[in-house]
């Protein structure tokens, strides 16, 4: 067995056996991995609240030859995030960030960058900005760092030049081919048909770009924010192989997926 020390985030939760939990952590230095907490529901738990879901602590654990669960031997809180537990809106987007690096990413995939980017995600929902916007501005950065970034330059499939749609007045954009797709491509798949405006092109672009820390910088809002709300969901739904829990599950008409993953072979 060997000691491993990392700053590590709580992705996700679950209670195991009597008294236990298993816990999915996005480490610092070991990428995604998983540990079992030995009596973390009992009342006076050495681990207290460390490993309730978004909370960034500094984490001990126990690696096990031939296991892929660890044991976590200690968990110091760094940052508790409560106010991220304690309000339905923020709860919500921080859920989607932590659901989206967990389904994107595999164990022992290691990433500073995303890292630090999923915290970042976390401060801004603590410090207050709007919940909607910051979880599109951060899944649209961790898709990115993940590998995913949606193609935006040239059609994603057959590599040609893109024209604005004469009739909608924007590209379109194809969540199963991950990007923009030029009108003859459009034709050819069945999901093409996702209309991004000029302006949320060079949001997403621009959102590609900027660091974790500058990227609450940017806004947006009225219907540019919908498309984009709705191309990200279906692109994210794709991607992940399955539906995440909504981030806008408070308004007041769920919007429906633009495409479900498990209609494409
Ligand atoms: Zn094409």
């Amino acid at each position: 067995m060997s000691l491993l020390k990392t700053p590590a985030i709580t992705l996700r939760s679950r209670r195991w056996g009597e008294a236990d939990r298993i816990v999915t952590f996005y480490t610092l230095r070991f990428g995604k991995l998983r540990g079992v907490a030995r009596g973390a529901r009992r009342l006076k738990s050495r681990f207290g609240s460390a490993l309730e879901p978004f909370v960034h602590c500094d984490l001990n654990l126990f690696e096990k030859a031939n296991d892929h669960l660890h044991r976590v031997t200690q968990a110091d809180i760094q940052e508790s995030f409560a106010g991220l537990r304690e309000d339905l809106e923020r709860m919500a987007s921080a859920a989607r960030l932590a659901n989206l690096v967990n389904a994107i990413t595999a164990e022992g995939d290691q990433s500073s960058r995303k890292f630090e980017t999923l915290l970042a995600g976390l401060r801004a929902l603590q410090a207050g900005h709007d919940p909607g916007l910051t979880a599109l501005l951060f899944q649209v950065k961790l898709l990115e760092l993940s590998g995913y970034q949606p193609r935006t330059d040239h059609c994603v499939t057959c590599g040609g030049e893109l024209h604005k749609t004469g009739e909608a007045k924007g590209f379109r954009f194809s969540p199963m081919a991950g990007g923009l797709v030029c009108d003859s491509c459009a034709w050819r798949r069945p999901d093409g048909g996702l209309v991004l405006s000029p302006g949320s092109v060079a949001f997403l672009q621009k959102a590609g770009q900027l660091t974790p820390e500058a990227l609450t910088r940017l806004t947006v809002a009225g219907p540019m924010r919908r498309e984009l709300d709705t191309t990200i969901e279906a692109y994210v739904t794709v991607v992940a192989g399955k539906r995440l829990p909504p981030v806008d599950f408070l308004a007041a008409e769920p919007r429906e997926p633009a495409y479900e993953a498990k209609r494409w072979p």
